[in-house]
């Protein structure tokens, strides 16, 4: 099973088509370099069960020649490989904007790519004479670990000259700390499996050696009580031997010698049930696709408003759009003449001009006719500071200065205009302007 990952993946990750029949798998697009590298050619068909293994299939197993030629290979070379996920704007993208209050003058698109990185990694874990091999494959976008599946898009091969790869260091960096995590499971397994069988083996070898010592120790101790015997007897000739004897078979150097070849033994036995991880990375892919950023000129009454939105054709999300008002979520655009764009509830018509403008836009009612007025259309009286609309206010005489209508008077002789302040009683006690004062009095 893990033979066979490991050989499609590796296929795969060359970009090969692979197709199943009955259990045997015919690769196809092999490149000129990896058929004769590997001595096989494009259509060549391989097997994994040997039962079923048709005739002219190569039959693969941990022992097959081709298992042996990918692993040399793959110490060699870690392949990069540039693919490009090809999406066009949907036609109907404008159908995603409701305009309301304006029509679309100008679309222009331009785009900027989005990356993905896909590492492709063969871990083999190696002990005793067992080898476990897993693949595994991260996809890394924007510096997190996301599910990847290229089945469903069309895909090219990508420009080099379109691509960056700025990112593919930090996404390495992400793919690696997740393989570890990945492997932890697998590695644990495989760890306790070992040292089950290792306790076993040092049970083993311990109760072994304690039966060698405890033979050296009752021999240890008949060759004693002889010595002893020979003591009491006086045989200085056999006593003599007797100790050289004890020199040469149990002197602490010898016992010595049974603890080492032990702890040697046990060492060795640890050597052979350690486990060896090989992480390696078979392939790097960076997939690349565009995110389009479209130039909109709206229309609204003559007047045209310009704005960017950015379309990403894998998520199928357009940029949002917020009032400039609110800041609400717009599902429908509408045009201030103010050159905003927002909401449906934040736009009036200002009273005066005739004009649709956003909230930001207007500057208030007018306080002598209630009118909404446009900050275009507002003034502000310099006598009494209100807010009135164009409409409302007066010119003063020949100055030009405009006042609000609360501000000023006719004067009743001339019917200029005048400031209130400036009226002045005329002989007959009515209140006029200065000038028609000034004409009385001079009669
Ligand atoms: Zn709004
Ligand atoms: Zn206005
Ligand atoms: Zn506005
Ligand atoms: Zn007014
Ligand atoms: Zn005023
Ligand atoms: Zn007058």
């Amino acid at each position: 099973m893990e033979i066979k990952g490991a050989v499609l993946n590796f296929f795969r990750s060359l970009k090969c088509v692979i197709e199943e029949k009955d259990g045997t798998f015919i690769i196809k697009h092999i490149s000129e370099k990896i058929e004769s590298y590997f001595g096989i050619k494009s259509g060549v068909k391989i097997s994994f069960d040997r039962d079923k293994s048709p005739i002219e299939a190569l039959f693969i197993d941990e022992n097959s020649d081709l298992l042996r030629k990918i692993k040399d290979y793959l110490k060699n070379s870690s392949s990069k490989t540039l693919i490009k996920l090809d999406f066009d704007l949907p036609k109907d993208i404008m159908s995603k904007i409701r305009l309301r209050n304006c029509s679309l003058s100008k679309i222009e698109k331009k785009h900027e790519n989005n990356y993905f990185s896909r590492f492709s990694f063969l871990t083999s874990l190696r002990a005793l004479n067992k080898t476990d091999q897993i693949s595994n494959e991260i996809y890394v976008h924007e510096g997190k670990v996301v599910k990847g599946d290229l089945s469903n898009y069309k895909v090219s091969e990508g420009n080099v000259k379109e691509a960056s790869t700025e990112h593919l260091e930090r996404d390495y960096a992400v793919a690696r700390d997740t393989l570890k995590n990945m492997l932890k499971d697998k590695i644990s397994e495989f760890g306790a499996e070992l040292n089950e069988k290792l306790n076993k083996e040092t049970e083993r070898i311990d109760l072994h050696y304690n039966q060698v010592l405890k033979e050296f120790n009752t021999n240890k101790n008949k060759l004693l009580e002889r010595i002893k015997e020979a003591e009491a007897n006086n045989e200085q000739e056999k006593l003599k031997k007797l100790k050289e004897s004890f020199s040469q078979m149990f002197s602490e150097k010898e016992e010595k010698k049974i603890t080492n070849e032990r702890d040697v033994v046990v060492g060795n036995e640890k050597s052979k049930y350690s486990l060896d991880i090989d992480n390696k990375l078979i392939n790097t892919t960076v997939i690349y696709y565009p995110i389009f950023k479209i130039q909109v000129t709206l229309n609204e009454a003559g007047f045209s408003k310009d704005f960017e939105l950015v379309y990403n054709p894998l998520t199928e999300e357009m940029s949002q759009i917020q009032c400039d008002s609110c800041k609400t979520q717009l599902d429908q655009i509408n045009v201030c003449r103010g050159g905003h764009i927002c909401c449906s509830s934040c736009l009036h018509l200002c009273n005066e001009c005739g004009k649709r403008y956003c909230r930001q836009c207007f500057s208030g009612i007018c306080d002598s006719c209630g009118k909404l007025v446009c900050k275009n259309c507002a003034r502000k009286c310099s006598d009494c500071g209100k807010l009135n609309c164009k409409n409302c206010m007066r010119k003063v005489g020949k100055t030009g200065i405009e006042k609000c209508s609360s501000c000023v008077v006719y004067c009743p002789i001339c019917s200029s205009i005048v400031d209130k302040k400036q009226l002045v009683r005329a002989g007959d006690g009515r209140m006029v302007c200065r000038n028609c004062s000034f004409n009385s009095k001079s009669k």
